[in-house]
């Protein structure tokens, strides 16, 4: 399997190019094609395997970014640390695009956050609680959103992110894609699935 076989515009391949990566790590090359499929997907992955990757490529590929205001990709991660690590990434797969990607997280002011959403963006990342608060605020729209993520969902849930998980479900369209990651299949994960899952495609690694 190599990244050539996937297809992928220009302004990916040579952004992949630039950071030296040769083919697909074994979750890429499974999750490719079933998140280009539109499917819900699960994936039970652990760290350092290249599920960033794995899930940003396919969506940044398909997606058509076209100067909305309002965001079409929404990642949801446990803490501000990843937001920060997230949001860089996402900026050096997309460098030849023109994206902008606005990272969101609790334990700082607000308003700068909600400056730079208002401003529009095309992809937030976020911690639940304070992507949730900025909807309140109403700097953040999220009725155009197509693709959620949920990356690390059973830390997520273990800090108690239950009740704003399900209040921002409760704002997107229902028609979106639903991709979410987990290191552990515990009970309140299956539970979250069952709730907001629609007949979820499982990939473990
Ligand atoms: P992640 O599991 O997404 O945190 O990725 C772990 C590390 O692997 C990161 O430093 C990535 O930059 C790197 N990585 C991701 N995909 C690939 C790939 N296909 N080839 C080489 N390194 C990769």
């Amino acid at each position: 399997y190599s990244f050539e076989q996937l297809n992928l515009s220009k302004h990916l391949r040579y952004a992949i190019e630039d950071l030296g990566f040769e083919k697909p790590t074994p979750i890429q090359a499974e999750a490719f094609p079933v998140i280009l499929s539109g499917k819900d997907v699960v994936g039970i992955s652990q760290t350092g395997t290249g599920k960033t990757l794995a899930f940003m490529l396919p969506l940044l590929d398909e997606l058509k970014f076209s100067k909305q205001t309002t965001p079409r990709i929404v990642v949801l991660v446990p803490t501000r640390e990843l937001v920060i690590q997230l949001v860089e990434q996402i900026q050096e797969f997309s460098k030849y695009m023109d994206l902008r990607v606005v990272g969101v997280y609790g334990g700082v002011n607000m308003n700068p956050q909600r400056e730079a959403v208002a401003q529009g963006c095309d992809i937030v990342v976020g911690t639940p609680g304070r992507l949730y608060d900025l909807t309140l605020t109403r700097a953040l729209q999220l009725k155009a959103v197509k693709k959620l993520v949920i990356d690390e969902v059973d830390i997520m849930l273990d800090l108690g992110f239950r009740v704003q998980l399900t209040n921002i479900f409760e704002l997107l369209p229902e028609r979106r894609q639903n991709i979410m990651f987990s290191a552990t299949m515990t009970e309140e994960v299956d539970a979250l699935i069952d709730d907001f899952f629609i007949a979820p495609h499982k990939i473990a690694i």
